[in-house]
């Protein structure tokens, strides 16, 4: 088991930090405690760039060109006020009972990335000023849901609050404050002993993370990859080694931790790859004493919508978003997604599962999509 003695906090630096070279804060925002420790963060990482805007519309986001227009808005963090429409914890199955948002919108450049075509307008993150209505949602859902909650396999994890699907809330942290927000509270047991929040992340900024008294409440999951896929496709993120790093060093801190391994890609030799990057996470976790280790496997998939929005952002993409290589596969709501046909996915399939079991005993896995 590692010591707190021997995790040494003075090594834990991060090797991938965003600073937004341009910081709006609508008229809305302005005065909310929350803003006042964005602008403190923002100005201890040297932005001087801090605009007050006189309405709530973020304006100025458009340049000459969608190069200009996608560049700018990457460099952009702006400060509002979450909507009452954005405040409803919404189910997300498989993940989580409920979704929790602290931001919309990732400064990372991922060609794949999962929120293309779900965001509108210029890729802005908007980080969240009013925290405590934010938060509030853990007070009225917990207790209540059933996609984790009463189910056999997580029913001990209590409600279940994922914080990541709309933005990486480790990427932006340094300049914003909401998750050490997050889990300090949660961890006091403001919502209640039984709630768990889950996020997951492309980077390493978990220096002031280890020091939280985060009571076990939050479940810190990276995303990791095979080295080429993550190499050639996630940029802008902090590269595998260090994402391993900072899963050891949140694991030693007694959080519980997880992998998302996503998006799979069977690339030639997939096989080794994703072999090499188990027996890494294995290397990773060595010797860490009450570890609760979990992962959720996600194969790539893309939508007509997805596809058109990345095509824009990335229009020299290497990546295969080819129709005619891949199976249909329809939502209850209509909508298309293309995904590997079956043969693949069986392969794919069986041999996650074999290899987790083998080279990985410690993680449980908790669902294959
Ligand atoms: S880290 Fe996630 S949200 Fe951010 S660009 Fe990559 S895929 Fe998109």
């Amino acid at each position: 088991m590692t010591t707190p003695q021997e995790l040494d906090l003075t090594t834990i630096s991060p090797t991938r930090l965003w600073v937004p070279q341009h910081v709006m804060i609508t008229r809305a925002a302005a005065d909310l405690p929350h803003t006042a420790e964005i602008i403190r963060r923002c100005e201890r990482a040297g932005v001087d760039d801090i605009r007050f805007l006189p309405g709530n519309a973020l304006t100025g986001l458009r340049g000459a060109s969608e190069r200009e227009t996608y560049a700018s808005a990457k460099n952009t963090l702006a400060v509002v006020v979450a909507p009452p429409s954005a405040l409803k914890p919404q189910p997300i199955p498989p993940s989580a009972d409920w979704r929790i948002d602290l931001a919309k919108g990732c400064p990372a450049h991922c060609q794949y990335c999962y929120l293309a075509g779900s965001l509108q307008g210029p890729p802005v993150t908007r980080v969240y000023a009013n925290i405590d209505d934010v938060l509030d949602g853990i007070r009225t859902h917990a207790g209540r849901g059933s996609v984790t909650r009463g189910t056999l396999e997580r029913g001990n994890e209590g409600t279940t609050f994922e914080m990541s699907c709309y933005t990486d809330p480790l990427g932006i942290e340094s300049v914003t404050g909401s998750l050490a927000a997050a889990i300090s509270r949660v961890g006091a047991g403001e919502f209640g002993s039984d709630v768990q929040m889950r996020f997951t992340t492309k980077f390493d900024d978990v220096g002031e993370l280890v020091t939280l008294d985060h009571g076990r409440r939050t479940r810190v999951r990276f995303s990791v990859n095979a080295a080429e896929v993550a190499n050639r496709f996630e940029g802008g993120t902090a590269r595998m080694p260090a994402r391993l790093a900072a899963l050891r060093a949140v694991a030693a801190a007694g959080y519980r931790v997880g992998l998302t391994i996503a998006p799979i890609m069977p690339i030639p030799g997939w096989r080794e790859q994703y072999g090499a990057l188990l027996d890494d996470v294995s290397g990773a976790v060595a010797g860490i004493g009450d570890l609760d280790l979990t992962a959720e496997i996600i194969t790539h998939r893309f939508t007509p919508a997805s596809k058109e929005v990345l095509l824009g952002w990335y229009p020299k993409t290497k990546l295969e978003m080819d129709e005619d290589l891949r199976s249909q596969k329809r939502s209850k709501f209509g909508g298309v997604k293309y995904v590997y046909p079956k043969q693949t996915m069986t392969e794919m399939r069986e041999w996650f599962t074999e290899e987790l079991e083998r080279r990985l005993p410690a993680a449980r896995l908790l669902y294959w999509t």
